[in-house]
């Protein structure tokens, strides 16, 4: 039976929930963190991001289903859905400027008592991930590492925006991040393809006919 389905978790709670209860009363819960508040996340944030403290939402549920026990009976088992959406800024592998990546998660958890029995679990079913559950369950630091096991491998965009040739130093190639340095650190010296396009600029549009 559903008792309190939207009674609110408050962030205390947050981090030392009955997950137990939580689950066994059908309850449902919902929030925001801010990624200052999952430390392992803010590192990953470069520091020239334009915003350092964006915000993910979540959505909690507990529920229980009925499995087959050793004795042979049905016995109720907890169980917990969990929801993340949000975007933190990240350093593109490819073209070295920070960019916003989205990440979603959505789990479910069979909740079991002890690290023994989550290592005997038969994981014969990927929808259904293993947690240990507890009177007092960090849910934070359980959304936190969905965020981080969520992360691409290689953050890039999918897309790397172009930098415009008139921004571009002279000489420069298309891939600069930041201007100037990077650039001077690079000898140049095979063909500018850039090369070609300045000499049909400066012939004009029309060159051809000149
Ligand atoms: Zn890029």
């Amino acid at each position: 039976m559903t008792q309190n389905p939207g009674k609110p978790v408050s962030p205390a709670d947050l981090r030392a929930l009955d997950i137990y209860e939580f689950a066994e009363s059908g309850r449902q819960a919902a929030g925001a963190l801010r990624v200052s508040q999952m430390p392992r996340m803010l590192a990953e944030v470069p520091a020239e991001a334009p915003e350092r403290d964006t915000v993910f939402t979540w959505q909690g549920e507990g529920s229980t289903q009925p499995e087959l026990q050793d004795d042979g009976t049905d016995a109720p088992q907890p169980y917990l859905r969990l929801a993340v959406h949000g975007s933190m800024w990240l350093m593109c592998q490819r073209c070295l400027q920070p960019y916003s990546q989205h990440l979603d998660v959505d789990a479910t958890y069979r909740i079991v008592a002890t690290e023994e029995e989550a290592d005997e679990y038969p994981l014969d079913d990927d929808e259904v991930e293993v947690i240990v559950g507890s009177r007092q369950f960090n849910l934070v630091d359980l959304i936190e590492e969905e965020l981080l096991l969520s992360l691409p491998l290689v953050p890039k965009h999918n897309v790397c925006p172009e930098v415009h040739e008139s921004l571009l130093p002279a000489g420069g190639e298309g891939e600069a991040a930041e201007g100037g340095e990077q650039e001077a650190e690079q000898d140049v010296v095979k063909p500018n393809p850039f090369a070609v396009l300045e000499k049909l600029k400066s012939s004009g549009p029309d060159g051809k006919k000149h």
